[in-house]
């Protein structure tokens, strides 16, 4: 978990991304307005924002799924100027940043096998190994992620949510990136679970070295995982340091709106229009 040296891993500069409009004729859409951010190595940050404040939209500018209007990207030193070209810039990006979604359901093959699954990233980022070795590759990843014997075998369907998610994060470490982005991965888990998962990243990243971008409507689990915090608010970011302070003294009116949606001692749940409309 130690942040060696302050490198840089992750380096967004004046990051804007504009979308047409959604209707003919209508406003574009400003998704992401000058957001800058840094992730160091061994790091993780957390973005915390409501739903639709833009924080999907800089995590897929950073992997190359969605192009940035205006700014610049650095990840693990090379920038990212425009959608990768080719078989070969492609892996190498997969090997640099990899993305956790919140609902691996859709991103697993019904009909492939926790081992194939795994496998075939096994086999993009390390196309040297033999069958024999590949199945080793994959077990040890899939112990790394708390699964043990009797999951390679089987398929989406037969897994818990959470056993899902492991899965998910075990394909994306068989690149052993540099930088997992982790878009409400853990979102649709039971707090037990959540927690489960939340621990086992903790884990991860104490045996790799590894940055997380943790990407979170809710502001209760960054507490459990993030060094440091930025909260945006439409686009753009409105508060960012480090994860106690944020959390013990925000700064902006917006993150104490979120902070009070979060149940803890004493808490009696308040309406909120946006916030209520975000869940
Ligand atoms: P978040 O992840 O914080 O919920 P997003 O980054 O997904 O927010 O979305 C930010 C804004 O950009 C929202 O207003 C959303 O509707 C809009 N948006 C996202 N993707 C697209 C798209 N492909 N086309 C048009 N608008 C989009
Ligand atoms: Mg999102």
């Amino acid at each position: 978990m130690s942040v060696v040296e302050n490198k840089v891993v992750l380096e967004v500069a004046d990051l804007r991304k504009v979308y047409p409009s959604p209707v003919r004729g209508g406003e574009p859409v400003v998704a992401v307005d000058s957001v800058s951010l840094e992730v160091l190595e061994g790091e993780c940050l957390a973005v915390v924002g409501e739903s639709g404040s833009g924080k999907s939209t800089v995590a897929k500018c950073v992997v190359g799924l969605e192009s940035p209007t205006v700014g610049a990207l650095r990840v693990a030193g090379s920038a990212r100027l425009r959608a990768p070209r080719g078989r070969r810039e492609r892996v190498r990006w997969a090997s640099e940043a990899q993305y956790v979604f919140q609902d691996p359901y859709s991103s697993l093959n019904p009909r492939q096998n926790v081992e194939d699954v795994i496998g075939t990233s096994v086999a993009i980022h390390h196309p040297g190994l033999s069958p024999e070795e590949r199945r080793r590759h994959v077990d040890g990843l899939l112990s790394d992620v708390g699964l043990g014997d009797g999951f390679a075998q089987r398929l989406p369907h037969e897994l818990s949510g959470g056993q899902r998610q492991r899965v998910a994060i075990a394909r994306a470490l068989a690149s052993d990136p540099a930088l997992l982005i982790l878009d409400e991965a853990v979102a649709a888990l039971d707090v037990s679970i959540q927690a489960q998962i939340l621990n086992l990243l903790a884990d991860i990243r104490e045996q790799r070295t590894i940055s997380y971008l943790f990407i979170t409507h809710d502001l209760a689990v960054v507490n459990q995982i993030a060094d440091r915090v930025i909260v945006m608010e439409q686009g753009r970011v409105v508060e960012r340091g480090r994860t106690e302070d944020v959390l013990r003294s925000p700064q902006e009116e917006y993150t104490r709106t979120l902070l009070a949606a979060v149940p803890r001692e004493g808490w009696t749940p308040r309406r909120r229009e946006r916030l209520a409309a975000s869940l």
